[in-house]
């Protein structure tokens, strides 16, 4: 008889299981449109060329050695972390004013940001957008901060629920944190226009909201990197304090790498290597200190001009062909004349779009065609290629109709 008798089977992970669900299926004509994870044209998963020079590069360099990192991981990749998010001429940056962790990609920023502001940081809700990534209420409650949601999307217009966002930020109690999208809102692929972060920007501060920036896709909704970061850099600007968790797994690719890292912005350098003393307490008795391989390519490109350029290209054709992705779905379900206004598949921006399918129409679209998605209708454009688009549309078409 065991101990462990009692312990019942937990539900799959919503996101992850539908990957589960993929791989039992022998349908040669299946299609994994859950994960947000880049495919190539031939479906295949990509390893960035700049990625395996600089592996190349860390292989050669025989003074390497795999020792322990610092618990705050490596120091040259946390600047250069700092420099790609809030510009290299960043005031924040080039006064010293930001605190910089290394951390277990975005997930584990997002956590380390999270436990740290449960322990010091006066208000303990933070305001999530409704819908957002599954994992952000999780991570959030289990750091001991109380979850609420803010309005984010439109179903009747499949874009932004502006004023809805507005009046409930504005009804947000004083100092309440606040989780934003850099960009390429998930699962929504809807962001403000800058004019809207403007406004944004200026009703938080005025209430003392605390910005709490999760970009995961820095470089992937317009394929510019600088273009992609201007939400935060609006919000840096200003002088005021921010959070900002950020992840490397999609930009370059390194998603089993888990590098990430973790920046508040203060108001002096003294209270930033104060903050970072005790991000150190945060997360010696989680991990320790963090893994050195993934942190050691991503500060090999960003370091070295000729590398880092080749990287700004790479990710420009990854991010080019999503969009082309969105263009191709959009004449295919136009040439079919599948009922309904389209036109959000290629307002939408990022790895995915949010179709507007119900859970019934995505169930019948798996069963009968063994496309593979969230319950939610959100598609990975990023999993589809020319070869696979028309499949897609008879499938939605046949949802539809
Ligand atoms: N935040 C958002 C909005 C995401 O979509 C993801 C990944 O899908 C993450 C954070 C975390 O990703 P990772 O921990 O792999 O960097």
């Amino acid at each position: 008889d065991s101990v462990f008798n009692h312990v019942v089977r937990a539900p799959e992970d919503p996101i992850l299981g539908v990957t589960v669900a993929y791989n039992k299926d022998p349908s040669p004509v299946k299609l994994n449109l859950g994960v947000g994870a880049y495919r190539t044209e031939e479906g295949k998963p990509l390893v960035l060329n700049v990625v395996k020079k600089a592996e190349q590069q860390l292989v050669n360099d025989r003074s390497r050695v795999k020792e322990y990192l610092p618990i705050v991981g490596l120091a040259e990749f946390n600047k250069l972390s700092a420099k790609l998010i809030f510009g290299a001429d960043s005031p924040a940056v080039l006064e010293n004013r930001v605190a910089t962790v290394q951390c277990l990609s975005g997930t584990g920023s997002l956590r380390i940001g999270a436990e740290f502001l449960a322990r010091h940081y006066h208000q303990k809700v933070i305001y999530i957008p409704q819908p957002t990534w599954g994992n952000h209420p999780k991570v959030f409650s289990l750091s001991g901060l109380s979850v609420k949601t803010y309005r984010y999307y439109d179903p009747a217009t499949r874009g932004l629920d502006f004023r809805g966002l507005l009046e409930d930020l504005g009804s947000a109690p004083s100092g309440a944190i606040v989780l934003l999208h850099a960009c390429a809102h998930n699962p929504t692929g809807v962001d403000p226009s800058l004019q809207q972060w403007e406004q944004i920007r200026k009703l938080m501060r005025s209430k003392r909201l605390m910005p709490f920036f999760d970009s995961a896709y820095q470089g992937f909704a317009s394929g510019s990197l600088d273009e992609d970061a201007q939400s935060v850099r609006l919000f840096v600007a200003d002088g005021s304090e921010c959070v900002v968790a950020q992840s490397y797994a999609k930009n370059m690719g390194l998603y089993g790498e888990r590098v990430g890292a973790l920046s508040i912005v203060c108001k002096s350098a003294d209270i930033a290597s104060r903050v970072e003393s005790q991000l150190k307490i945060v997360i010696r008795p989680m991990y320790s200190n963090p893994p050195i391989h993934g942190a050691s390519i991503v500060a090999c490109i960003l370091r070295d001009r000729q590398l880092y350029h080749e990287w700004t290209v790479e990710l420009k054709a990854m991010a080019d062909r999503i969009i082309r992705m969105r263009h191709q779905l959009y004449s295919a379900l136009q040439e079919r004349g599948t009922p309904g206004d389209w036109s959000h598949i290629i307002k939408q921006i990022g790895m995915f779009t949010f179709t507007g399918l119900n859970s019934k129409q995505v169930a019948l679209m798996t069963a009968e065609f063994h496309i593979y998605m969230t319950s939610d209708g959100r598609i990975s454009m990023a999993g589809l290629s020319s070869a696979t688009v028309p499949h897609l549309a008879d499938a939605m078409h046949a949802a539809i109709t």
